[in-house]
């Protein structure tokens, strides 16, 4: 069996995990120290080699994105680093640095130097103000210990909180002053990103993993995980089970290894459905509990890895409130810069509120998937083919249920006998 192999999460239980002094007692701050000793080029080869891979959602190769960076160009080039962290189900770069905020500052060091950048931002969402202390002292204590301040600065940006700004052009937008929205691609990033200078963007936990890669080099990381999918990450186990939290383990561990490691679903449950990779990923179910949770093992199963996010639901759940919920979520946070999205995501939940209320018909059901046909590829950015990734996962497999929410004229489900169906029909 696979096994939890905490490296990001190594030393969380320590009281002062977050603290510079608790960082350096494990041999924080060594990595940068070692790396700005080294050539820039060969930094950005050894994070290649490493085979790490972006884990904020796209699974993008790290190295290769700095490699894009153009250099010699006599212009500024930033790193900014994706903290707004708000995907329902997700929640692994929260708990990263609220326990440790020094691996992501250590981390913005040796991206600087590698991309030849002599600033970062640090782009995290205004209403987890906990985490906003938290990395406000973090880096002011960096500061004052002259890690930062000299040649690379990294600057702390407060976002207004939309789900938009997840989204690497929108959030560039933002922390340009401008309204969140996704920007037309190309140019890309790499070539006019913030301030129309070539930028690096790149999640939380993807810096925070430099470090280790640095100071363990590329043929430890590579050891762990699957064959395209290298190295640990953090899975975020939520929902119906007994132990929730943050489990770090190599690529490729199944769900029912990760349960297993974790305690399991909670007593006298089972699993019903699940997200692999949080809300906008394709919903699995107990058929999926084998499936290797790498890039490529969940792709071929039909979703996606996206954030690790593994949101779990036992049989008292209702899907169909499940997905209008989420639905509801996607619909309040479209831009509204497309029209796919801005319009199809409120007819989404028009639809659902009917069909959850059995209010709807079979027509409906055929209409609500005609609308998802017409949003997924359709829409400017991901966030509209996200939306409804739940709704037409979950009428492939529990397209039953939503039929019974028709015939029985409102939800059939009896959450106190956990019953799915009782009285369907009556
Ligand atoms: Fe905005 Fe939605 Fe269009 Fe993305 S898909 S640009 S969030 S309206």
């Amino acid at each position: 069996m696979t096994k939890l192999t905490p490296v990001l999460s190594a030393h969380w239980d320590e009281k002062d995990s977050f603290t510079i002094e608790g960082y350096k007692r494990h041999g924080g701050y060594t990595a940068s120290a070692k790396a700005l000793a080294m050539d820039p080029d060969a930094i950005i080869q050894l994070v290649k080699d490493s085979g790490l891979r972006g884990r904020g959602g796209a699974g993008f190769p790290t190295g290769m994105k700095w490699g894009f960076i153009p250099q010699g160009d006599n212009r500024e080039h930033y790193l900014v680093v994706n903290a707004d962290e708000s995907e329902p189900g997700t929640c692994k770069d929260t708990p990263l640095l609220m326990a440790n905020p020094h691996v992501l500052i250590e981390g913005c060091i040796i991206a600087c130097h590698a991309i030849r950048a002599k600033h970062a931002f640090i782009y995290i969402r205004g209403e987890v103000t906990h985490v906003v202390r938290r990395v406000n002292q973090a880096i002011e204590d960096a500061y004052k210990a002259g890690l930062l301040g000299n040649g690379i600065d990294v600057v702390l940006h407060i976002g207004a909180g939309a789900y938009i700004c997840g989204e690497e052009t929108a959030l560039l937008d933002s922390l340009e002053g401008f309204r969140g929205q996704p920007r037309l691609r190309p140019p890309f990033p790499a070539i006019a990103g913030l301030y129309a200078r070539p930028t690096v963007v790149n999640n939380v936990e993807s810096i925070a993993s430099v470090p280790a890669i640095i100071a363990n080099g590329a043929e430890w990381y590579q050891s762990m995980g699957t064959e395209k999918s290298k190295g640990a990450t953090l899975y975020s186990l939520s929902g119906h089970v007994n132990n929730p939290g943050q489990f770090e383990a190599p690529l490729g561990i199944t769900l029912r290894e990760i349960l297993e490691l974790s305690g399991g679903i909670r007593t006298g449950h089972t699993l019903k459905f699940w997200t692999p990779g949080g809300s906008s990923t394709p919903l699995f179910t107990a058929e999926h509990l084998d499936v290797p949770l790498d890039y490529e093992g969940v792709a071929a199963a039909g979703s996606m890895l996206g954030t690790k996010a593994l949101q779990i639901f036992d049989e008292t759940t209702c899907v169909v409130r499940a997905v209008l919920r989420w639905t509801e979520f996607y619909k309040h946070e479209s831009c509204g810069k497309c029209t796919p999205c801005r319009e199809g995501t409120w007819w989404l939940v028009q639809l659902l509120r009917d069909l959850e209320a059995g209010k709807g018909t079979e027509a409906d059901l055929a209409k609500l998937l005609d609308l998802c046909d017409n949003i997924m590829g359709r829409s400017f950015c991901a966030l509209g083919d996200g939306a409804t990734s739940p709704i037409t996962s979950s009428i492939k497999y529990f397209r039953d249920e939503y039929i019974a929410h028709i015939t029985h004229g409102g939800c059939p489900f009896d959450p106190v006998a956990s019953t799915l169906f009782a009285g369907a029909g009556a």
